[in-house]
């Protein structure tokens, strides 16, 4: 096929204005078009991608890139084309511009094939290493210097990455769908296409095999599925309903979801939007390889970032901070991950997609080797909406987000690729940070780990209640102490430690040492909650609930201008909650 003919067609989506026209656009294309392999590339072109994202290899031109390969296509000054870009904004209308008033004409200009320009710009996003530019800026101008203006306009932006014809992946498999006989064969492709989410594959399967080919379109290790998603409710009650009381109750880990593909000795980790992002966990990868028990394997989990003394878990913005390209070795130290895995979609050949969540449960538990750094995701099947509640609660105290309800029923699959009824989140409906600190009392401390294993590194901490002269606890704090802070607590706390609970103490946790409520620290947090084991407030809000604080953190303040009893009151602490709830609502 010439790229002029397909360019047509480009032409033609851009500037329809109706979906069926869409529709009947790219259904005419693949009509026309025999060629599988060809099919498959026009896919891949109308998304504007050479590669399903999983692949992780872009074009990866900036528009410094373009400009001058533009110029060097054109013969005019890249500074002329950047002045136009200015001007005009889109880099496809400005490429349009400059080749359709090409300086110097080509003597033997070849009309372009839609597989020359693919296989160009595949070639462009296999270019990597030292003088790389050079080579990607070149090849792009070969293909412009063939181009037409309107050829060179699509072109541009496919090499930028916005294709921007207002098609989707869902329009294109209803495209296919008309091409294999109509509409209703788009489950399948979906079905087939959440398993592989590949455009280009998907094309080609429904063009060599049609119908039958698809109906066998199979999970591939190394190939991300698509990943099943939640509805939200507002209340335990509300999912107990949705259910029919039938459900698993699942901790909500607020950190980045992966999907994990064991083959023997190698591993894959795919995000939830299926960006291969393996090189950012090689701790991960170790982890999955000891202690994942199965030598084929696709398991989901969410990765939560620690802390590294404590090993509690830290907000998702620190894991954020893995992202970074460099310094992994040392971001691993700083930020260590550990994995919760909350499903199976395969095992050994076998796609468990189809099975109960029970089962896949079951199978998924029987594989992992659990340490602090993997673990199945904590899981309980409540008998009423009571312990369904006391689980939320127990989530957030945890450091979680609330709960992943999950259907138990026998129609509970692994539904890649939808957000349906079959998992429901549970979140806690607020989330503010607390503008004030809190001045708290310790009266309770544990030991550390690592770095600072055999000292008391983490410290319960509570408030006053100046009605009945009792200190009630309100959070657990280990973040923020640097070195010389545990060793000058260490110090502190000496004279201080109890083996039994200071008569004027109330928690519902049991610390390495009680404390003398004494020494007063100032504490920054995230937010208050609601929670089953801390005593502040208890009751006040709901039954069998006490206050927390979320994510506190030390600010490295001691007040030791303050006794225990001027720390802040549980008064106070129920005052901050309303206030925290009246603004969010
Ligand atoms: P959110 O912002 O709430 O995470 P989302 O759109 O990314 O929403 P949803 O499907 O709505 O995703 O919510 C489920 C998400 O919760 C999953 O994508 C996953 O990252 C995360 N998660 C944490 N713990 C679990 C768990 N135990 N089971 C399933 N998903 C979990």
């Amino acid at each position: 096929m010439k790229f002029s003919e397909l360019v047509e067609y480009f032409q033609r989506l851009e500037y329809t204005t109706a979906r069926l026209d869409l529709m009947s656009i790219l259904a005419d294309l693949y009509k026309k078009i025999e060629n599988p392999e060809e099919a498959a590339i026009v896919s891949y072109l109308i998304l504007g991608e050479i590669h399903p994202p999983y692949v992780g290899l872009e074009l990866g031109m900036s528009e410094k890139l373009i400009i001058r390969s533009i110029a060097m296509a054109s013969g005019y000054d890249a500074s002329q084309v950047e002045k136009k870009l200015n001007e005009l904004g889109d880099i496809g209308k400005v490429a349009e511009h400059f080749i359709s008033r090409k300086r110097q004409m080509t003597l033997f200009a070849t009309e372009l094939s839609v597989k020359r320009v693919y296989e160009t710009l595949d070639k462009i996003s296999k270019t990597t290493g030292e003088g790389s530019i050079n080579d990607k800026i070149r090849l792009l101008a070969s293909l412009l210097v063939d181009a037409n203006g309107i050829e060179a306009r699509y072109i541009a932006r496919i090499a930028e990455g916005v294709m921007r014809l207002g098609v989707a992946d869902m329009t294109l498999l209803e495209a296919l769908a008309i091409k294999l006989g109509g509409r209703e064969y788009k489950a399948v492709l979906e079905e087939a296409y959440n398993m592989v989410p590949d455009i280009g594959y998907i094309t080609r399967v429904v063009y060599e095999e049609g119908l039958e080919g698809i109906k066998k379109v199979d999970i591939k290790l190394g190939i991300p599925v698509r990943p099943m998603l939640a509805e939200r409710v507002k209340s335990p009650e509300e999912a107990w309903e949705k259910t029919n009381g039938n459900l698993a109750a699942d901790f909500k880990y607020d950190g980045e979801r992966m999907q994990i593909h064991k083959d023997g000795d190698k591993v894959l980790i795919f995000s939830r939007r299926l960006e291969n992002i393996t090189y950012q966990f090689p701790d991960v990868i170790e982890i999955v390889k000891n202690q994942v028990k199965a030598e084929k394997v696709i398991i989901e989990g969410e990765a939560v970032a620690i802390d590294k003394n404590t090993g509690e878990f830290r907000p998702f913005q620190e894991l954020m901070r893995r992202k970074r390209k460099y310094d992994i070795e040392k971001m691993i130290e700083e930020i260590p991950v550990t994995l919760r895995v909350f499903d199976i979609v395969y095992i050994n050949g076998e796609n468990l997609m189809k099975k109960p969540f029970p089962e896949r449960r079951k199978i998924l538990e029987s594989i992992i080797e659990e340490s602090e750094y993997i673990k199945p995701s904590e899981l309980i099947y409540p008998k009423n909406i009571k312990e369904l509640w006391d689980f939320f609660l127990l989530a957030i105290e945890n450091g979680c987000e609330g709960l992943v309800i999950k259907n138990a029923g026998p129609e509970s699959i692994y539904q890649a690729g939808a957000r349906g009824w079959l998992w429901i989140k549970l979140k806690r409906d607020y989330r503010a940070e607390l503008a004030d600190t809190l001045d708290l009392v310790v009266i309770g401390a544990l030991y550390g780990r690592g770095r600072k294993g055999g000292n008391l590194s983490s410290f319960l901490m509570a408030v006053y209640d100046d009605v009945n002269d009792v200190f009630r606890s309100v959070c657990k704090v280990g973040t923020g102490f640097k070195d010389d802070d545990i060793a000058y607590m260490n110090k502190l706390l000496k004279p201080l430690l109890r083996d039994r609970k200071p008569a004027r103490v109330e928690t519902g946790l049991e610390p390495d040492y009680w404390v003398e409520p004494q020494i007063v620290l100032e504490i920054q947090a995230a937010e208050i909650t609601l929670s089953p084991v801390h005593r502040a407030a208890y009751n006040v809000f709901q039954e069998g609930a006490g206050l927390a604080l979320r994510f506190p953190r030390f600010t490295g303040r001691y007040r030791e201008d303050k006794s225990p009893e001027d720390a802040t009151t549980e008064k106070e602490l129920i005052e901050m909650f309303k206030k925290q709830r009246r603004n969010i609502e």
